[in-house]
């Protein structure tokens, strides 16, 4: 492996290690939270098990095995580095919506007691922050670990998710909160922040 392949994919791995940290306290959290709307269908928990499959389990086998060298593909440097800046934006917005969302994120499409809408912070400019920051980190997976299977299964799981999961989110949180996520809607877009 080249010098600068080894340099992508360790920062792609420190990235992703950085990824759970800032998730923990959250989740630990939110245990205790009471859920009071439940739409965890069985797409939903086999779409969650693709993602933990695509975005978790081949990345680590990847780096840790020779298993997968077979399928590796090789990207002009430039891409590679465009990967590197975007770690970034990718863990600051991860971060940022945790922070915002508090205990009201859920890892699935829940409702907690006392669930309140979040509007401000990150959630004042975008609709789905942590979708942003989750597509961001599939780029990255794709450009950083050069290789079809643990590179590309991020984004394709991951987009398999997203695009099955965002509408029926807003749904359950018009029907929730009315008017109030109508007004929301009208004001944000979905993943990218309107420049005017
Ligand atoms: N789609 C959001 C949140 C992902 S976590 C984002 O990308 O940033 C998923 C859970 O967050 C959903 O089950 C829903 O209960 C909750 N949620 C989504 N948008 C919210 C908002 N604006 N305010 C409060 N909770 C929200």
């Amino acid at each position: 492996m080249d010098m600068i392949q080894l340099v992508f994919e360790i920062s792609f791995m420190v990235f992703w290690v950085s990824m759970f940290i800032i998730r923990y306290p959250y989740a630990q959290r939110n245990k205790s939270n009471v859920i009071q709307v439940n739409q965890k269908s069985t797409q939903e928990k086999w779409l969650l098990g693709c993602t933990a499959l695509g975005m978790i389990l081949l990345p680590a086998v990847y780096v840790a095995t020779p298993w997968f060298d077979f399928a590796d593909y090789h990207l002009p440097d430039i891409l590679g580095v465009i990967g590197m800046v975007l770690l970034s934006p990718a863990s600051i917005l991860f971060y940022r919506s945790h922070r915002d969302l508090g205990r009201n994120w859920s890892a699935s499409l829940e409702i907690r007691e006392q669930h309140s809408l979040v509007n401000t912070g990150v959630y004042k400019y975008i609709r789905h922050p942590m979708y942003t920051a989750i597509w961001l980190w599939v780029i990255c997976q794709a450009l950083l670990l050069q290789n079809y299977i643990a590179g590309l299964s991020g984004f394709v799981s991951f987009g398999l998710l997203y695009f099955l999961r965002v509408g029926k989110e807003e749904q359950m949180m018009q029907t929730k909160f009315g008017e109030a996520y109508i007004a929301y809607k009208q004001k944000t877009k979905r993943l990218i922040p309107r420049l005017f």
